[in-house]
């Protein structure tokens, strides 16, 4: 057997290996909104997203104008005998960075600042490759790389412990909530709405092949079988 006779393609665009517990099976055609089941270990393969693009775009875009709302105004502002001081989010890392607690800082940059940019940033490249007839082949590239910028973006993190602080330091100071707080928030639960329309899979789909040749073998002998 020479290796042609393997590692090819799959002529059937619906053969599907469950990601629980590899089970191979076929897909059925869903309707918008509908989900498939494992018949073996029960859980979700895939549910059909009702215009996936469309609504994965408008909530991307609300979330970069949502995020650089929320980087430029203040997010805390502090009165302390008499004195008053307020921060940005990069203001708040910048301070930490000066006040001994490098590594926190660093940390509060790249989670709460860095890593939501690259995920809201990837998904709107993403998104917009994909609107186009053939999605060329870095779609794909960015697909991949995409569910790594989501585990470090963690805005909600930051909210929790700036609330844990803010109980904590309201016996000795004053605390004025600013806008950015209210707006990460919101932001928190926009980001999650855009994964949650995100349909990888209908992108996966139609991008450009590594070996287009190979895709095309591959359609055609769909197209011999149907
Ligand atoms: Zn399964």
């Amino acid at each position: 057997m020479d290796s042609q006779s393997y590692n090819q393609p799959v002529a059937d665009g619906s053969l599907i290996a469950c990601l629980h517990c590899d089970l191979v099976q076929r897909l059925p055609e869903l309707e918008p909104g509908a989900s498939a089941r494992c018949p073996r270990c029960n859980k979700e393969l895939w549910r059909r997203r009702a215009d996936s693009l469309n609504r994965t775009l408008a909530l991307t875009l609300g979330a970069v104008l949502l995020y650089i709302i929320a980087n430029t105004v203040p997010m805390l502002g502090l009165t302390i005998v008499g004195r008053d001081a307020s921060t940005t989010v990069i203001g708040g890392a910048m301070h930490l960075w000066d006040n001994e607690q490098k590594l926190v800082g660093v940390l509060v940059l790249f989670t709460a600042v860095i890593a939501p940019a690259l995920e809201i940033g990837l998904m709107l490249l993403i998104v917009l490759g994909a609107m186009r007839a053939r999605p060329p082949r870095w779609v794909g590239t960015l697909l991949r790389y995409h569910p790594t910028t989501r585990i470090w973006s963690m805005i909600e993190v930051m909210m929790v412990g700036v609330l844990v602080a803010l109980v904590k330091i309201a016996d000795y100071a004053t605390v004025i909530p600013g806008m950015a707080l209210f707006v990460l928030w919101v932001l928190v639960f926009v980001l999650a709405a855009m994964s949650a329309n995100f349909d990888s899979r209908q992108v996966w789909d139609r991008v450009r092949w590594a070996d287009e040749a190979r895709r095309d073998e591959a359609y055609k002998l769909a197209e011999e079988m149907s």
